[in-house]
């Protein structure tokens, strides 16, 4: 096998080099994983812009990834060179407070593969063998490459824990479409989503949601809750976006005793206003959501292995890891894409 590998290199804010760098090499209890696809992610263009790990550059990102198993360290049990897979990003210390409680998530050494240390946009990556699941043989490697985020959305639908019959409104239509979806599978209704984007509405209202309203075509969100919800404001609320001026609309929508999920990732310094009077008089409650992590993984393969969720009318395309910084841009400006993911493998674009 070579030793030098192709990498999409972040080597500072705004500046992406593709160029050859050594093959990870491996220790015991991890394997080689050579990568089929990458998806690209918010997260991505967060540090592209130095918005989040910027003291980790150069680095590789790329975490919502695909491959198939190239090598197998030491000491590596029920996994084997060519086995088709994927891995959980999340690695955690073990014995830390966190972790002792079971909370990995909130570990005080977390680190992300591709966030904090090199991930997949590149020819192979290097993971803890205990993070690896294998791919079903009825999942492609583009929809493998998808388990990651909705892993994510698993997570935050059972920190929600609603309870079936229950109303439920989403603020947002990137992986809103998703979380839409995971409350009709859990006989939430009616289940609304908003968004800024006609072609994923679209796409929601085809997974189940019973009312997509595009922003620029209603007055005020918090009132097509109350019209719907007889004034009450809806039982489950989740903020997908990542503003300051959303989770407020949120927390409005919500009626006395609901729950809001926290989803949308704001600015580390943004801050709301809240009456805390409606957290006393009103219970309202709050949960935080920041990632899929262990059993979130195996339900999320689960349940798109079974069809229960069907992305690919989320995939627009697939492009080579030279088109990388050319599509992290093309996200921002052409709202009919949603999923790009990148392949090292290919040289041309695909459309999906
Ligand atoms: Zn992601
Ligand atoms: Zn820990």
């Amino acid at each position: 096998m070579a030793d030098m590998m192709k990498a999409a290199v972040f080597e500072q804010v705004g500046v992406i080099k593709v160029k050859d760098v050594p093959v990870p090499e491996i220790g015991a209890g991890e394997v080689l994983i050579k990568v089929k696809n990458t998806g690209i992610c918010g997260t991505d263009w967060s540090i592209y812009n130095g918005w989040y790990s910027a003291d980790k550059l150069p680095m590789i990102p790329g975490h919502e990834f695909s491959g198939v198993i190239a090598k197998v360290g030491e000491g590596v049990s029920g996994l084997k060179e060519g086995d088709r897979v994927t891995a959980d990003i999340n690695m955690s210390c073990g014995n830390c407070f966190y972790c002792i409680r079971g909370d990995q998530l909130l570990c005080d050494n977390f680190t992300q593969l591709g966030i904090h240390t090199d991930g997949t946009f590149a020819e192979y990556v290097k993971a803890p063998a205990l993070n690896v699941h294998i791919l079903p043989d009825n999942l492609s490697f583009e929809e493998g490459a998808f388990i990651e985020p909705v892993s994510c959305v698993i997570h935050a639908a059972k920190a929600l824990n609603a309870r079936q019959g229950s109303s439920f409104a989403v603020i947002g239509d990137g992986l809103g479409v998703l979380h839409a979806r995971m409350a009709v599978l859990r006989a939430l209704a009616p289940v609304i989503i908003f968004g800024n984007n006609h072609k994923r509405l679209e796409i929601a209202k085809e997974m189940g949601a019973d009312y997509a309203f595009h922003i620029d075509e209603i007055d005020d969100p918090v009132e097509e809750v109350m019209k719907l919800t007889e004034e009450r404001g809806a039982d489950y609320v989740i903020e997908a976006v990542g503003k300051t001026a959303t989770y407020e609309q949120a927390f409005a929508m919500l009626r006395r005793g609901g729950t809001l999920s926290s989803f949308g990732i704001t600015e580390e310094q943004d801050t709301m206003s809240i009456r805390p009077f409606e957290f006393v008089l009103g219970e309202k409650k709050i949960t935080g959501s920041c990632a899929g992590i262990g059993s979130d993984w195996l339900e999320a393969i689960t349940l798109l292995s079974n069809g229960r969720i069907n992305p690919r009318p989320l995939f627009s395309m697939k492009v080579p890891l030279e088109d990388l910084e050319w599509a992290l841009h093309e996200l921002r400006k052409d709202p009919s894409l949603f999923k790009i993911f990148v392949s090292p493998e290919i040289t041309e674009r695909e459309i999906l």
